[in-house]
């Protein structure tokens, strides 16, 4: 297994469309588990393939206490959803910074697990803002999206400037 390099806003691979998955294989299966690994050591709830540079449509998520109820998402798509709440959201793709976004409180989803086989679960609070936010990316979408373009601007810069100076304190 490996930790993966999660991709910060602005990166422009953060806007690409990932693309269905048809063939579940053994490099998939490899693939989920440096998700979760990656995504266990930041540490986050939910990680999605677009955030480590893949295009690959799929997501993983876990936002259990414990840290034991790992879910796989590939090709994911919500049936339907319910109720609107303003919580508070955070990503690994825009680190030190949280707002208020709106989201829905309940809903089903439909995807596969690493081994292809088709399920639906129902999900709410927590882990259906982490569904809303995993298939956001997966569309090449971020929750800052969802900001006035100040904030979001606000917010680029400031990470434009800590990577500058991230690559500055590398190269020293
Ligand atoms: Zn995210």
């Amino acid at each position: 297994m490996a930790i993966l390099e999660i991709l910060h806003f602005p990166d422009p691979r953060l806007r690409k469309v990932t693309e269905p998955i048809t063939v579940f294989d053994d490099a998939l299966s490899r693939f989920i588990d440096d998700m979760f690994e990656t995504m266990y050591d930041a540490p986050g709830v939910g990680l999605a393939a677009t955030q480590v540079g893949d295009t690959r449509r799929v997501a993983v998520m876990d936002c259990s206490e414990d840290k034991t109820e790992r879910i796989v998402m590939c090709n994911p798509r919500i049936l339907r959803s319910e109720d609107e709440e303003i919580v508070d959201e955070g990503c690994l793709s825009v680190p030190d910074h949280y707002d208020r976004v709106t989201r829905a409180t309940r809903l089903r989803f439909a995807a596969a697990d690493r081994d292809g086989h088709e399920y639906e679960m129902d999900a709410e609070g927590l882990l259906a803002q982490c569904v809303q936010h995993e298939l956001a990316h997966l569309d090449g979408g971020l929750y800052v999206d969802k900001l006035s373009r100040l904030k979001r601007e606000r917010i680029r810069r400031k990470l434009v400037k800590a990577a500058r100076q991230a690559d500055g304190a590398d190269a020293k």
